[in-house]
């Protein structure tokens, strides 16, 4: 039940982490604080579908 997700900066559009999730217990689309290299700050990453 665990998918492969890529978490990308909202700011730039970076895609700065590969992560996994449990579809099961994350059914909605993940949102983090994250810290970009390009941005060079934390910003707010998504999961890219
Ligand atoms: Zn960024």
């Amino acid at each position: 039940m665990r998918v492969n997700l890529t978490l990308v900066c909202t700011e730039c559009k970076e895609h700065n982490y590969i992560s996994k999730k449990n579809k099961r217990n994350n059914a909605e689309r993940l949102e983090l604080k994250k810290y970009c290299s390009r941005c060079n700050k934390s910003t707010l990453h998504r999961e890219k579908k």
